[in-house]
C-alpha cells in the first residue's frame, strides 16, 4: 500500500482509512493508498512549514538546488519504465504516450535545474548616490500547497514541483484521487536525490477532503492549481481570506481555426490528434474546429473517415491509437454534453456512443465523435466536455472566424491553419489565448510559459515566469553612511 509522505516519513492515514485504484481501461485493481483527512492535512502543512521556517533548504545556494533538480532528471530517466507503467495504470493512457510524458517531465527538471543554477543573484539598483548600496532579491514565497489533476499527473506535478524547489520553497502536493501512484514514486525520488526532510510532502485524498483544507490553511503561503474552472473558483474562494499568492491553470475550449488555403492533408491529420489525443483529456484540445465555409464538406469528411480509424484500447495494447476516459461518471458527462447537442440540433457524423468491442466493455471508452452544423450557444461548444468530442462550426471571413473562435469564456489555446503567413500572424495577434499555434497543435516546450487568459485562469508555468511564480521579489536599501534626517528636529 502507498502512503502519505509528511516530514520525511511515510506514514498511514490517521484515521486509516485506504482507497483502492482501478485501472480506466479494465477495471483491474493497481493498488491501494492511505485516504487521508483534515488532520493529515495539517501535519503536512506543519512539517512544510518547520522546513521552511528552519531550512536549510530555503537558504541552500541556488546552484545546489539547481543541481537536485538535475540529479532527479536523471533518476527519472532512470525509473522511466516503471513511472510509466504506473501513469498508465492510473490513466488507462496508452504506455507509449506515458513514456513521451516521462520525457517530457525529465526535461522540465533539467530545465528548472539549469534555469536555477544560472539565474538569482538578483539586481543593484543604481540610485545615484555612493553612500546606498540598494538591491532587489528574489527569494521563495514560503509553503506551497501544489494541486494537480488526473490527465496528466506527473506532467502537471512536474511543472508545479521543480520551480517551486528551484525557487527554495516548501511544499505539500495533493494530486488527483484518482491517479495518486505517480506522485507516490516522485517523492522516493526526490529523497533519493538528496532533497533534506519535510521539503516535500505528499497527501492522497479527495478534492473536498484534502485540497479544500490545504487552500484555506494560514500556513499556506502560496496555491498552486491545475484544474476544472469551478473547483478553481472554490480554491481562489479558500485562499482569499488569508490573501494567499495564487495560480490557477483551468480548462480550454479551444478553437482550430481551419482557412481555405491550408495543407489540406496536414490540417486534417492534426485536427484529429488536436482533439482525440488522449480521448480529448487534454486542457489545449481542438475541440472546437472552425472551418472556412468553402472547404467545409472536404475537410470534415476527412476528418470524419480519419475519426472512424481511431483504434480504442488499454495501455498495454500497441495497436490501440487512444484510451478510455477516467471514469463512468466522467464518460457519463461526455455522454450528457453529445446527446445535448444533438438535442440542440447538431449532426453527428460519427461516434456518439460506446465501442461495442466486448473486450472493452469494462473500461470507460466512448468514441472518437465528430458533431457537425453545431452553433456558439449549444452547451457542446460552450463547455469543456473533456472527452473525445468535436463541434464544427463554418465561417465566412477572417473577422468571422476571430469572433468565433474568441466567443468562449476560456482561453488557453488556439490555432490557426493558412498558407498566408500575414493572416496566420494577424490572427495570432487577435486571439485570446495565452498559447497559439500556427500550422501545427499540441507542442510545447519547458522554456515557453504556458497558461490561460480570461476563465482559463492566470498565472503562467514553464518558462522564466514559470519561476518567479515561486518567487517573492525583495528591495533591500542599505544606508552606508547613516546619520540623523533631522526631519522632525
Ligand atoms: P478538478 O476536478 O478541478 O480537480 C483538480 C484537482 O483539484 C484534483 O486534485 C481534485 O481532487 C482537486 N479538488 C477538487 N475539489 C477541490 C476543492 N474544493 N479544493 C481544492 N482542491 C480540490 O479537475 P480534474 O477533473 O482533475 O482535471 C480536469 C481539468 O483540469 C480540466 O478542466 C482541464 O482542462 C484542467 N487542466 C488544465 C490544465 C492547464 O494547464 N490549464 C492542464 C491539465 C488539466 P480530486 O480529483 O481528488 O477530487
Amino acid at each position: 500500500m502507498s502512503e502519505l509522505f509528511i516530514g520525511g516519513r511515510w506514514t498511514a492515514a490517521l484515521d486509516e482509512r485506504v482507497r483502492e485504484i482501478r485501472c480506466p481501461a479494465d477495471g483491474t485493481l493497481v493498488g491501494a493508498v492511505a485516504e487521508a483527512g483534515a488532520k493529515d492535512v495539517s501535519a503536512a502543512v506543519a512539517a512544510a512549514r518547520d522546513a521552511f521556517d528552519r531550512g536549510p533548504w530555503p537558504t541552500t545556494p541556488a546552484a545546489e538546488r539547481g543541481r537536485l533538480l538535475l540529479r532527479v532528471a536523471d533518476l527519472l530517466e532512470r525509473d522511466k519504465a516503471a513511472y510509466a507503467r504506473a501513469e498508465s495504470l492510473d490513466t488507462g493512457k496508452r504506455l507509449v504516450e506515458s513514456e513521451y510524458d516521462l520525457d517530457d517531465i525529465a526535461n522540465c527538471f533539467r530545465y528548472f535545474g539549469e534555469l536555477t543554477a544560472s539565474g538569482g543573484g538578483g539586481r543593484i539598483v543604481d540610485t545615484g548616490r555612493s553612500d546606498t548600496d540598494s538591491r532587489v532579491v528574489h527569494e521563495p514565497v514560503g509553503v506551497c500547497a501544489l494541486i494537480t489533476p488526473w490527465n496528466y499527473p506527473l506532467l502537471q506535478t512536474a511543472w508545479k514541483v521543480a520551480p517551486a524547489l528551484g525557487a527554495g520553497n516548501t511544499f505539500v502536493l495533493k494530486p488527483s484521487e484518482l491517479t495518486p501512484h505517480t506522485a507516490v514514486l516522485l517523492m522516493r525520488t526526490l529523497v533519493e536525490a538528496g532533497l533534506p526532510d519535510g521539503v516535500a510532502n505528499l497527501v492522497l485524498g479527495s478534492g473536498p477532503e484534502v485540497g479544500a483544507p490545504l487552500a484555506e490553511d494560514p500556513r499556506v503561503d502560496l496555491v498552486s492549481f491545475t484544474g476544472g474552472l469551478a473547483t478553481g473558483r472554490r480554491v481562489m474562494a479558500a485562499a482569499a481570506p488569508t490573501v494567499k499568492r495564487i495560480a490557477l491553470e483551468l480548462g480550454g475550449k479551444n478553437p482550430n481555426i481551419v482557412f481555405a488555403d491550408a495543407d489540406f492533408d496536414t490540417a486534417v491529420d492534426h485536427a484529429l490528434t488536436a482533439v482525440f489525443l488522449h480521448s480529448g483529456q487534454v486542457c489545449s484540445a481542438g475541440a472546437r474546429l472552425l472551418v472556412q465555409d468553402e472547404l467545409h464538406d472536404a475537410f470534415v469528411d476527412a476528418v470524419v473517415d480519419g475519426a472512424r480509424t481511431i483504434r480504442l484500447g488499454g495501455p498495454f495494447d500497441e495497436e490501440a491509437r487512444t484510451g478510455p476516459l477516467i471514469s463512468a461518471a466522467h464518460r457519463a458527462k461526455v455522454e450528457a454534453y453529445v446527446a445535448a447537442g444533438v438535442a440542440e440540433g447538431a449532426v453527428l457524423r460519427c461516434g456518439g456512443a460506446r465501442p461495442e468491442d466486448p473486450t472493452l466493455a469494462e473500461g470507460f471508452f466512448y468514441l472518437p465523435t465528430v458533431l457537425d452544423e453545431c452553433t456558439a450557444s449549444m452547451s457542446v461548444v460552450r463547455d469543456e466536455s473533456f472527452g473525445p468530442v468535436l463541434t464544427v462550426e463554418r465561417f465566412r471571413t477572417e473577422e468571422e472566424a476571430v469572433a468565433l473562435a474568441n466567443d468562449t469564456v476560456y482561453g488557453l489555446a488556439g490555432a490557426v491553419w493558412t498558407g498566408d503567413v500575414g493572416r496566420a500572424h494577424r490572427v495570432a495577434s487577435r486571439l485570446r489565448a495565452g498559447t497559439v499555434w500556427i500550422n501545427d497543435f499540441h507542442p510545447y516546450v519547458p522554456q515557453a510559459e504556458w497558461g490561460g487568459m480570461k476563465q482559463s485562469g492566470f498565472g503562467r508555468e514553464l518558462g522564466p515566469t514559470g519561476l518567479a511564480e515561486y518567487q517573492e521579489t525583495k528591495h533591500v536599501w542599505h544606508n552606508l553612511a547613516p546619520r540623523p534626517q533631522g526631519w522632525f528636529a
